[in-house]
């Protein structure tokens, strides 16, 4: 059975987390003397000379609006790296507990883990980019605390099938985490709505991608209580900082825009699908539902330095596992993508 005290680290678990006297008073003052600040103000305007809602509540209250997940299923995190780094940081001793990844993946996972001297364990996706339930099953351990599932997946844009994932929600009682960073773009469903069902199920999604803020930094986990209240336990005090949290709220508002973005970009993802084919140089354009497209190529590397050369700079992927001699481009603007395609089209 999963049990969240069980899979915490114990010096988490016994944790006594940072508090300021406003978390102690919770009320209104007409003198803040508690924190510190500098009460003269600020070089610049309004009241950034004070600290930020530690717990972003207004935020969170209106993703609650969007999103149909109340703020105390709500992380927010310093981009959705950060709430990578709090959820192993949380759960995973170092020098003895591991994470299993899925490779090819988003590459934070790895990259966090080594951070925390937390051990890696990974199972290649299939030949086409699916879980390999039964090499899974075998490599989890009771170490094993965390299993980071992408869908859709970061480099290779494809969904993961629902049913393999449910699985593992079902039959692993570590957290399992499905970074849907790029969810907006995608035809499946999201895993937010399972959130109920799975208690040890975390989603991350990120305003990053759809939304266009990857400058503000500001990703969010999703999940039950329980493990929320530890997140926010570990986290630093201040993790958003107030302009971010005010422009986020702004944005929140502009959800048609958004989808409108979305809209275009799904398009223009077609139409680099339909496309890209029919150049001598391209083998495969891997399906997506993703903003970004796996493109196999005839000698990867030297198509990548050739678009470079152009001013076009996409990502070589050619050296990671089951994506030999793959470029994972970026879906632009329909003249960023015109330029791409007349760009190999001239390719000798
Ligand atoms: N997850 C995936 C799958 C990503 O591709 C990225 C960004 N490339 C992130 C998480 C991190 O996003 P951010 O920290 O900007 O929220």
């Amino acid at each position: 059975m999963f049990n969240l005290n069980e899979l915490l680290r114990p010096n988490i678990r016994d944790l006594v987390p940072y508090s300021s006297a406003r978390d102690e008073f919770k009320g209104e003052a007409s003198v803040y003397l508690d924190a510190n600040e500098n009460s003269l103000g600020s070089p610049l305007l309004k009241w950034y000379n004070r600290y930020p809602d530690p717990l972003q509540m207004a935020v969170k209250e209106k993703l609650t609006t969007i999103k149909g997940v109340t703020p105390e299923h709500i992380f927010l995190g310093n981009g959705s790296d950060e709430c990578i780094d709090v959820l192993i940081r949380a759960f995973c001793e170092p020098g003895m507990d591991n994470i299993l990844i899925v490779p090819p993946t988003y590459g934070m996972y790895e990259v966090s883990a080594h951070i925390n001297n937390v051990q890696i364990k990974k199972v290649p996706l299939t030949p086409d980019f699916q879980l390999d339930l039964p090499a899974m099953e075998e490599a989890v351990d009771d170490f094993t605390k965390i299993i980071f599932l992408c869908s859709p997946n970061n480099p290779t844009g494809n969904s993961l099938h629902r049913g393999a994932v449910e699985a593992l929600l079902n039959n692993y009682f570590g957290l399992v985490v499905v970074d849907e960073a790029y969810i907006n773009f995608s035809r499946q469903r999201s895993f937010l709505s399972d959130l109920q069902e799975y208690p040890n199920l975390v989603v991350l999604q990120t305003l990053s991608k759809a939304w266009g803020l990857a400058a503000l930094r500001v990703g969010m986990a999703f999940a039950s209580k329980e493990i929320i209240d530890v997140m926010n336990k570990v986290k630093p005090p201040y993790n958003i900082n107030q302009a971010s949290q005010e422009l986020v709220l702004k944005a929140l508002d502009e959800v048609e825009q958004v989808n409108e973005m979305i809209r275009v970009l799904v398009e223009e993802r077609g139409r680099l699908e339909r496309e890209l084919p029919s150049l001598k140089i391209v083998q495969k354009v891997y399906s997506s539902d993703a903003n970004f497209l796996l493109v196999k190529v005839r000698d990867a590397k030297k198509v990548y330095q050739y678009l470079l050369d152009k001013g076009i700079v996409v990502r070589d992927r050619s050296s990671v596992i089951l994506c030999d001699d793959c470029l994972r481009i970026t879906v632009g603007t329909e003249k960023e993508n015109s330029e791409l395609i007349e760009a190999l089209k001239q390719y000798q």
